[in-house]
């Protein structure tokens, strides 16, 4: 299996980041995209994807919502930008890049435009390097599909939460979408699961954040999105981690 979103260079795993993925490994959880929040967990990603080279995978990118539960500004992008041009022949894609526009974080319209145009500013850079992006989309379903289909950039959307025609329409666009453990009991999760062709589903753990249980997640818990997948389209649970691998591999270049 290949966790498609994951959050290694999270403080959480600080201590035992080694243990985790040795755990994982164990587990069948094979490569691993690990994708930071804010610009200085960039720098962890690399050094991690150079010490477990051929099992963890880097990106860079900076998250709609940074430290504080604050929305993202510019500076976040001016301080990754340089570190996007100097590992750009490393990545296996950009990200994790996206838009939240949840109601809790009581935006102004001006943060919402400039998370647009950070977010704008990403894709425009995956473009110029031809790498995937690895995208967030919060109560921003509408925005995130129609400024993607602009790029129409190879993508993944991880724990998509758009309704059943928005689904469709990431679909049609031939965005993958992956599903989290989370999802593996949630109305959303069984949606996407059944709607999604085998063709575009991947597996992500989004570890240390979207588990089964409250706590941290880790990687190895993506075995439940493969049952579950297996379960709502009553397709053998192997022929799952089959698809999904190769779907991990041919999207990413890996
Ligand atoms: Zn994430």
């Amino acid at each position: 299996m290949i966790d498609c979103h994951c959050h290694l260079s999270d403080n959480s795993f600080k201590e035992d980041v080694d243990q985790v993925i040795d755990r994982s490994v164990q587990a069948g959880v094979e490569k691993f995209i690990v994708v930071p929040e804010f610009p200085d967990q960039a720098e962890k990603v690399i050094d991690l994807s150079e010490r477990w080279k051929g099992r963890v995978y880097p990106s860079i990118g900076v998250h709609p919502i940074q430290k504080r539960n604050k929305s993202v500004q510019m500076k976040h992008f001016t301080q990754i930008e340089p570190l996007l041009h100097k590992y750009r022949g490393k990545l296996a894609c950009i990200g994790e890049i996206g838009l939240d526009l949840s109601p809790k974080y009581k935006l102004s319209d001006e943060q919402k435009a400039i998370q647009i145009e950070v977010f704008k500013m990403q894709l425009h850079l995956a473009k110029e390097f031809n790498l995937p992006v690895n995208v967030h989309s919060r109560c921003a379903s509408f925005s995130t599909l129609s400024i993607l289909s602009s790029y129409s950039l190879p993508s993944l959307l991880h724990a998509f939460d758009g309704t059943e025609e928005e689904i469709h329409s990431a679909i049609q666009m031939g965005s993958h979408l992956s599903i989290s453990p989370a999802f593996t009991t949630s109305k959303q999760g069984e949606l996407l699961a059944s709607l999604t062709p085998l063709s575009q589903l991947l597996l992500e753990s989004d570890s240390p954040a979207l588990g089964m249980e409250k706590g941290r997640n880790e990687p190895s818990s993506i075995i439940h999105c493969a049952n579950f997948i297996s379960k709502v389209k009553g397709i053998p649970a192997d022929q799952i981690v089959t698809s999904t691998t190769e779907n991990a591999k041919r999207l990413f270049s890996l």
